[in-house]
């Protein structure tokens, strides 16, 4: 069974279709990356999944799951990062790790929540630190920690390479690959086709909200997939 299957997805606001018959299916442990310039409707189908927008047809099933009909059902299999990953401040990686859990219905103990920290590809130093002043890549590994204890199936992030140097890009990919190899599915929003080419395995391109190309990563360069992109976009 896909962990997430859209079937001919729209929502228009006012009359203007953001996304527009999107269908798409991830299986366990795919990494699929949804690529389009701003505006394209990545956002708006994220949100859609997430259960925070209705589409106006179409459906949306997370690990079998209506979603429009189930949204919270859904959202408890799913693991949102945004752009920015909001930690609690005050509190350390290990204390917010074991409270964001138990927001999700989980509780954790100190050294589980270190494990799913390792995990994470957060090193050692930072676990009892206080996560103000944490860097986006680090606020992502928190984030994928918390995934991992909510024992997510679906992990979506927002433009997850944004701002990120390349050190952080690579780990990134690490830790997706990481999420993958325990067959979480994972679905990334973003604009960055250069960094996200290493991270995903398959590629989506949005373009007005319609997919408008859909290939495996490793068939395309770099240079390929820059025109392509911008082949499709001007379509
Ligand atoms: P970005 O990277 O800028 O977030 P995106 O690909 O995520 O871009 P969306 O934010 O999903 O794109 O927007 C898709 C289209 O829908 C745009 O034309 C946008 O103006 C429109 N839109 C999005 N949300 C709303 C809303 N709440 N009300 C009206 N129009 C909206």
């Amino acid at each position: 069974m896909p962990v997430l299957r859209l079937e001919s997805v729209s929502l228009a606001f006012n009359g203007h279709r953001a996304v527009d018959g999107l269908s798409l299916r991830l299986e366990p442990g795919e990494v699929y990356a949804l690529l389009g310039p701003n505006g394209a409707g990545k956002t708006t189908t994220l949100n859609m999944i997430l259960g925070f927008l209705k589409p106006d047809g179409g459906s949306i099933h997370v690990d079998g799951i209506d979603a429009v009909a189930d949204p919270l059902a859904a959202r408890a299999r799913i693991a949102y990062l945004p752009e920015t990953v909001m930690l609690h401040p005050a509190l350390t990686a290990i204390e917010n790790l074991g409270y964001f859990a138990l927001l999700a219905g989980r509780k954790i103990d100190a050294a589980t929540a270190r494990n799913l920290l390792a995990d994470a590809g957060l090193q050692d130093e930072a676990h009892d630190r206080r996560a103000q002043g944490f860097s986006k890549g680090m606020r992502q590994k928190v984030g994928v920690a918390i995934a991992l204890a909510k024992e997510a199936r679906l992990l979506l992030l927002d433009e997850p390479t944004s701002g990120l140097d390349a050190s952080a890009a690579n780990d990134l990919g690490q830790v997706i690959r990481g999420a993958s190899d325990r067959g979480i599915a994972v679905l990334m929003a973003t604009h960055d086709l250069f960094r996200v080419k290493d991270v995903a395995r398959r590629l989506g391109i949005l373009h007005a909200g319609r997919l408008v190309d859909e290939r495996d990563a490793a068939a395309i360069g770099p240079v390929e997939l820059e025109r392509l992109y911008l082949e499709r976009l001007a379509a």
